[in-house]
């Protein structure tokens, strides 16, 4: 008998992670499936409202950056103070698996594999097909959440136009300012940030 989830999230970036814990936490059955291996590109720039909103630790933030400063293709730069605070740095390779975690301890179920497609069995409950290292599995999902940047176009979802900024390179540091750089020279996908 294949197992019944009330959600399958797809995606364990934060937007899933944080889905799985909250539909645990109200007492949801929930798988977050999610491949492994990859870091998410990302300057990793949190304001101060999503830090206290998501509740994301002091442990999380690896640098507090206090100003920014844009450098554009032809290398003007223009400086943006912040006021009034910070935004938090966060290192994604540990911050996604922290918020795996946190979703895991709030009581969803956590497996590694790549989502395949949705079936739907004769009683009209989905079956989401996943691949996994051992081979093809399937659960039942009485809702499914795409939490995929990237879109999956097996669920209706469009292609993201930014995929191609996937490819940029992230550089997190302990300084107070944040540069975005946007230049080919340093990024395929034209924007890097260095924190
Ligand atoms: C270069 C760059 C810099 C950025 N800088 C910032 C910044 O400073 N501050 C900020 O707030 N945002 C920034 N962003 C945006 C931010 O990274 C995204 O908004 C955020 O990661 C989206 O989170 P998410 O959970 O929706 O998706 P993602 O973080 O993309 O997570 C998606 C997850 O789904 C998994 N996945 C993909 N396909 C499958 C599949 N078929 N089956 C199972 N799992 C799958 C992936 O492995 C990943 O874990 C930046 C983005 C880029 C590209």
């Amino acid at each position: 008998m294949t197992e019944t989830f009330d959600a399958v999230v797809i995606g364990g970036g934060p937007a899933g992670s944080t889905a799985a814990a909250d539909l645990a936490r109200n007492g949801r059955s929930v798988l977050l499936l999610d491949r492994a291996g990859r870091i998410k590109p990302c300057g990793g720039a949190i304001p101060p409202v999503c830090v206290r909103e998501f509740a994301i630790p002091d442990s999380q933030i690896v640098a507090r950056a206090t100003g920014a400063r844009i450098v554009s293709p032809t290398a003007k730069e223009a400086d943006m103070p912040i006021t009034g605070g910070y935004v938090g740095m966060v290192d994604r390779e540990g911050f996604d698996e922290y918020l795996r975690e946190r979703a895991a301890d709030a009581g969803a179920e956590r497996r590694t594999g790549t989502f395949d497609k949705v079936g739907r069995d004769p009683d009209g409950v989905a079956v989401v097909h996943y691949k996994t290292t051992d081979g093809p599995a399937q659960v039942r999902a009485r809702a499914i959440i795409g939490s995929v940047t990237c879109g999956l176009p097996q669920l209706g979802q469009p292609s993201d136009l930014w995929c191609e900024s996937c490819k940029g390179i992230p550089v997190v540091s302990a300084t107070r300012r944040a540069s975005a750089m946007l230049s080919t020279s340093v990024s395929p996908s034209l924007r890097i940030w260095v924190a």
